[in-house]
């Protein structure tokens, strides 16, 4: 794109680079709409967890407050948890100035969009949960269709492999190993499968599948084809060739529709219990309660809780959790995390409806998503603007070009320049893009992982639960958290009443294979 067009559109940057780090509210001020003027380039600053996690000994204040719970981080994990709580003395911190965590929704002219997480399953914690607080999430049609050399593929693991525009020898050889995947019993062989990466079994077929795999992957659970544990990819490959994908569920605003209801179901009531722009530094477990040190405006203040719910990622609470047993603290610094910006392109026109997520393997995105797909045949629905969050999920390594505005805007303008160019009607400006940046959002599904880090990360310390997405699995799934946030409250019932069996229930939780 010449820098002339580029500046015709607005851009807006958004988002936490290192997660655990707080943003800056005055400066992820939502940009004049429609005002056609330069780049709007938002930052963030994140000098308290940088300091943890640099070493830095925040002081810790004497007890001036006191909860029976202190839920961490105000992700879906910790606002589900303050939603089973309910009737509970809860308080939960959040480093931001909103909650939602991944599971954030912006907007854009009253049109609710994702940030980031997108879609549940029907009958799975996530679509219970909305259900459960007034949500009809609804039915994902045509969930999966690529756009590949200018072509649209609908159904692309059914149907669709022989509509795929390559030679018919690689189509042959999608075929073949969908086929042969199909075969292999995921579940008796977890254990075995979860030491390989998804390469032991794309080696020897067509490029084309590990590169249409290199776009899934790294959209769904963070990792390349090479970087994928076996059971994670084998398990999506039969779940996609036997329709799993028709149980998909969801709003606009992606499962963000979630955590924004919860945010309007509790705050009425718990307010003054709910505090943003909270960073905790510091959780210390005595025998008979834990310390929590939390800096807010400025000021460091410590509250004593009976129990404590961690619901951050476990890069950062392995940093503010102290006396950690080393093993643990090894095992949780050993969880990678995808580096993952989300960028939306509004059309005040609109430029693409044909299908819901959509792959596009060999671009600068992995896939796009249009945001009101569900609710666009409902009877008087009009869609204002076509809105598409494109995913870019992007290597370990390339982690810091998200610190430079710069680049994240130079990602955005390749987005839209091989957006424009995967079909010829596709050659329309945006009104604005949206890019919302996040450092370490997802963890990686790597080899593993979902058998062995995770579970050795998350054992329950006397009084303090390791809840949050990266507790469970195989992937990072709203549902897992939600799951978690659920047997957590049940353990810190137990902890309250000074009950036996929490230990013993929590290590179930984690041991429990999800569907
Ligand atoms: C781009 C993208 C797409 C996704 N798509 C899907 C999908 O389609 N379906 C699905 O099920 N899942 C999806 N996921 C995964 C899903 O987002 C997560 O599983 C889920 O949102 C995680 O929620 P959580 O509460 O466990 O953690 P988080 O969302 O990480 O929440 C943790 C919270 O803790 C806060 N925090 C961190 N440090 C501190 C501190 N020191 N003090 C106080 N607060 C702190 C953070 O600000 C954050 O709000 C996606 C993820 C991404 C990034």
């Amino acid at each position: 794109m010449s820098q002339s067009r580029r500046d015709f559109i607005k851009f807006a940057v958004v988002g936490s680079v290192a997660a655990g780090c707080p943003v800056d509210a005055t400066l992820i001020a939502a940009p004049d709409s429609k005002a056609g003027a330069g780049p709007q380039v938002h930052g963030e600053h994140f000098e308290v967890c940088h300091q943890v996690r640099d070493g830095h000994q925040f002081e810790r204040p004497d007890v001036t407050q006191k909860a029976d719970v202190v839920i961490i981080g105000g992700g879906v994990a910790g606002l589900s948890a303050a939603y089973f709580l309910r009737g509970k003395e809860w308080l939960l911190l959040e480093k931001e100035d909103h909650f939602g965590g991944n599971a954030f929704q912006e907007e854009y002219d009253g049109q609710p969009f994702a940030t980031g997480s997108a879609y549940a399953y029907r009958g799975d914690e996530g679509d219970h949960l909305a259900k459960e607080i007034g949500l009809t999430l609804l039915p994902v049609d045509n969930p999966d269709p690529t756009i590949i050399n200018k072509t649209f593929v609908p159904d692309t693991w059914k149907a669709g492999l022989d509509q795929l525009p390559y030679p018919k020898e690689v189509r042959e050889s999608f075929r073949k190993f969908r086929d042969e995947m199909m075969k292999i019993k995921v579940r008796e062989k977890m254990a075995e499968l979860d030491t390989q990466p998804l390469t032991n079994f794309t080696s020897g077929y067509a490029p084309e599948i590990t590169q249409w795999w290199d776009g899934y992957g790294p959209s769904n659970w963070g990792a390349t084809t090479a970087d994928t544990s076996a059971f994670v990819g084998i398990s999506s490959m039969q779940d996609l060739a036997s329709g799993g994908d028709a149980k998909r569920v969801i709003l606009p605003g992606g499962l963000g529709c979630i955590t924004h209801k919860l945010v309007e179901v509790l705050q009425p009531k718990y307010k003054e219990r709910m505090l943003g722009d909270a960073t905790v530094v510091a959780v210390v477990q005595d025998k008979d309660a834990v310390r929590v040190t939390y800096l807010r405006e400025g000021k460091l203040i410590t509250v004593s809780a009976k129990a404590v719910l961690m619901c951050t990622p476990k890069h950062i609470t392995s940093r503010i959790v102290l006396g950690l047993p080393p093993d643990q603290k090894t095992a949780m610094r050993h969880i990678r995390y995808a580096p993952y910006p989300v960028v939306n392109l509004i059309f005040d026109q609109p430029v693409y409806n044909r299908g819901y997520d959509n792959w596009c393997p060999g671009n600068s995105f992995t896939d796009f998503i249009v945001a009101d797909w569900t609710v666009r045949n409902t009877p008087g629905y009009k869609q204002k603007n076509n809105i598409l969050s494109f995913y870019t999920p992007l290597r370990e390594e390339q982690r810091s070009t998200l610190l430079d505005e710069e680049d994240c805007k130079s990602l955005a303008a390749r987005v839209l320049a091989d957006f424009q160019k995967l079909m010829p009607e596709f050659n329309v400006n945006p009104v604005e893009v949206r890019i919302y940046r996040r450092g370490h959002p997802m963890f990686m599904a790597v080899p593993g992982h979902y058998t062995k880090t995770r579970i050795a990360a998350a054992h329950p310390m006397d009084r303090i639960f390791f809840g949050n997405a990266d507790s469970g699995g195989p992937e990072s799934l709203t549902s897992e958290a939600i799951r978690l946030s659920k047997v957590g409250t049940e353990w810190a019932d137990l902890v309250l009443a000074g009950k036996p069996g929490a230990k013993d229930l929590a290590e179930k939780a984690l041991q429990a294979v999800a569907d």
